[in-house]
């Protein structure tokens, strides 16, 4: 059975070669499944000092100065990538480009990336909710996909826990002040009984300013968590001179 679910993958890539998830060149028959080799030399995860909260690559201190001046709910973030470049089409794939299943190769490297940076384990995998007409509209939510990939690889139990009540805007678009305004009480709980004292892993593809992450932190915290960590693909590293966003 197995030799026969091998040859079958075989077959199909024969004829529905891969593709590079960022460049979405077609990948030679029997290689690296994800990636070309161009790409692959570029998508690496951080690696070296990181805010002890957000993750960001920091030179100096132990905490970056967006997370000191502000009042967080989560106890820190794991972001495997910068927000740039390649991850940054690959991201981009799978939320427009209807690519989906790039977050098997994500959720693979997050995984071992939290592992290796002190991840203790969770008792639910959890993610951003979107509102319902967006999610039909995509049809999926990245952020719950990638939930669900985590909890696979043995993060936790996976399990829906929020609502998106309110329309926000997005928050790219606004300037910073407007932004915890946009999101106050955007999210609220399904079931607080399911909340009440659990370790929760939150799930989300890309930490901007952390005014979601932290939105959401709130909510569950407020309805009884015990603690909230997040977990992103990349983020947005704003001291990047390089990022063309
Ligand atoms: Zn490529
Ligand atoms: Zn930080």
């Amino acid at each position: 059975m197995k030799y026969l679910t091998k040859a079958i993958e075989l077959i199909l890539e024969l004829i529905y070669p891969n593709r590079c998830i960022c460049c979405d060149e077609v990948l030679e028959f029997g290689e690296d499944p994800w990636l070309c080799h161009g790409c692959a030399e570029k998508v690496k995860p951080i690696t070296g000092k990181v805010c002890r909260v957000c993750g960001v690559p920091i030179a100096a201190n132990d905490i970056c100065s967006d997370c000191s001046d502000k009042k967080l709910y989560f106890k820190r973030a794991y972001c495997a990538f910068e927000y740039k470049n390649e991850v940054r089409q690959a991201i981009h794939n799978i939320k427009f480009n209807n690519c989906p299943r790039y977050l098997k190769y994500f959720a693979d490297i997050l995984c071992s990336y939290a592992n290796d940076r002190g991840f203790e384990g969770a008792d639910i995998v959890t993610f951003v909710p979107m509102r319902p007409k967006n999610r039909r509209k995509r049809g999926y939510n990245q952020s719950e996909l990638l939930a669900k990939e985590l909890a696979r690889r043995g993060m936790g139990e996976f399990m829906p826990l929020l609502l998106k009540v309110k329309d926000t805007k997005n928050q790219h678009d606004i300037a910073k002040e407007e932004r915890r305004k946009n999101l106050k009480n955007a999210f609220a709980p399904i079931d607080p009984d399911k909340i009440k004292g659990k370790k929760i892993l939150l799930a989300d593809d890309i930490y901007t300013t952390g005014s979601t992450a932290n939105e959401c932190a709130k909510t569950l915290i407020k309805a009884g968590a015990q603690s909230v960590e997040v977990i992103c693909i990349a983020i947005v590293n704003k001291r990047d001179p390089n990022m063309d966003k």
